[in-house]
């Protein structure tokens, strides 16, 4: 059942609203479409935090909404939508414009809450591509607003804001929902889990950024659905655990992964920093990952930048360091045994994961800037300190150095280096002798 709510009961604040998210949706209203701010925004703007993007909904089709915009380009494959780009560089901003959704012939009915125009027979016939699991592969069939928002995940991810009326739109609750603080799955959990794994990941996503209480109903075939997470493709399964790292609650996370039983065997990255229990061992090693964590939470809640290369870094060093020294130890030489070691640390913990060149490229400098740390004589040091990527080769130096694995006199010494005069540096060196 539709509901419209109006501003006295929805309370959104005008003034976190993004004004190019506006832009768009009056644009594509001008044009005579119907266009809404949607899901994760409306989420956010109700619970009185400034949301981090808008996306926009709309009836029009992704042609139809590239042709009202200067620079708009048409995205993705399972699902098309269109990027409207403002700015350029740094201050560039991407507006997320999707077109409302058919359910399709094998989603539930059920999922269109109080809906008779929608029947069985009327969705049959649309078609849409799934795999063996069940899981749904491709879909672009376009429908009603109606459809559009029983095909999202949760009842507070399901809500369309018109910015002009300032009204909320609302098939599920949402909004009663987002009061109660639950997430609550639209329509089957089990099946919406079984089309889409990843969705048990997006609840305990949202679950530790909100705060919110899994509903009972939504929580329990979470367990008995874990497995199916083995079919999602390693680079979303990778793009999801960046998401439950870096967004600013990668301790809420970790600790809500636990709380499901999910902790360990599902990211084989996590696999190798958690211990049988889930948690971040007792030690330096625990300690050295919990540092990085909490300081990725800080930077992102003063919205400052955050480099997932660092992050994961971070989670893979004490592997590398184990197969590092395994390699010397059987006679390789300390540049390439740590070159091989950085290899087999990636075959195993994070595979292809084609498109991700850089970050991978990243954390190589990172790992294999630190033994250069340690050799503070001739020109070595001067070229170290030009390289791109010293600030964060000397942030992973200073992170060893606050658990104990390395002496904080060779960070000064770095701090004091990259600083210095030629004159400086010169003092520097001899006094490294
Ligand atoms: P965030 O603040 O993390 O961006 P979000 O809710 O905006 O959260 P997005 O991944 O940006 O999440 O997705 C936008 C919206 O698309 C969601 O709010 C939800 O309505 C819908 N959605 C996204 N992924 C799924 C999914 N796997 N299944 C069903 N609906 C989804
Ligand atoms: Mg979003």
């Amino acid at each position: 059942k539709r509901v419209e709510i109006g501003v006295e009961q929805h309370g959104i604040d005008p003034n976190l609203l993004d004004e190019r998210g506006v832009r768009v949706v009056r644009t594509l209203t001008d044009a005579g479409f119907e266009a809404f701010i949607v899901g994760g925004a409306v989420r956010d703007l109700l619970l009185g935090r400034r949301p981090k993007d808008f996306d926009v909904a709309t009836n029009a089709t992704p042609e139809q909404v590239k042709g009202l915009f200067r620079r708009a380009f048409i995205i993705g494959r399972r699902f098309r939508i269109v990027h409207v780009v403002y700015g350029r560089g740094r201050e560039h901003e991407v507006i997320e414009v999707s077109t409302f959704r058919a359910l399709l012939a094998n989603e539930s009915a059920e999922q269109v809450a109080g809906n008779e125009k929608t029947s069985k027979e009327e969705l049959a016939g649309k078609s849409h591509v799934v795999d063996a699991s069940g899981r749904v592969l491709r879909d672009n069939v376009w429908g009603p607003q109606i459809e559009d928002a029983a095909r999202r995940d949760f009842t507070v991810n399901a809500m369309y804001y018109d910015p002009q009326r300032q009204l909320v739109v609302d098939y599920h609750g949402g909004l009663a929902d987002a009061k109660k603080r639950v997430l609550r799955m639209i329509g089957d959990p089990e099946t919406r889990y079984k089309e889409d794994p990843v969705r048990i990941l997006r609840a305990v996503r949202f679950a530790a950024k909100l705060g919110f209480e899994l509903e009972p109903k939504t929580r329990a075939p979470v367990k008995a659905c874990v497995p199916l997470l083995a079919n999602v493709p390693i680079s979303r399964m990778f793009d999801e655990m960046i998401k439950l790292l870096q967004t600013g609650h990668s301790l809420a996370s970790l600790e809500e992964l636990r709380k499901q039983g999910m902790a360990r065997g599902v990211f084989p990255i996590l696999d190798a920093v958690l211990d049988e229990r889930g948690e971040l061992p007792a030690g330096p090693r625990g300690d050295f990952v919990r540092r990085a964590l909490e300081d990725t939470d800080l930077r992102v809640a003063e919205g400052r930048s955050v480099a997932p290369s660092f992050m994961l870094a971070t989670m893979l060093w004490h592997e590398v360091q184990g197969r590092w020294a395994q390699l010397r130890d059987a006679g390789e030489a300390p540049v390439p045994a740590l070159q091989q070691a950085i290899d087999q640390v990636f075959d195993a913990r994070v595979g292809d994961i084609s498109g991700r060149g850089k970050l991978a490229a990243d954390m190589r400098e990172i790992w294999m800037m630190q033994p250069r740390f340690d050799r503070r004589s001739g020109n070595g040091p001067f070229s170290l300190v030009e390289q791109p990527r010293y600030r964060a080769g000397f942030d992973f130096l200073l992170l060893r150095a606050e658990v104990g694995e390395v002496e904080m006199s060779l960070v000064d010494w770095w701090e004091d280096f990259a600083l210095g005069s030629d004159e400086e540096r010169r003092a520097l060196l001899d006094a490294a002798r």
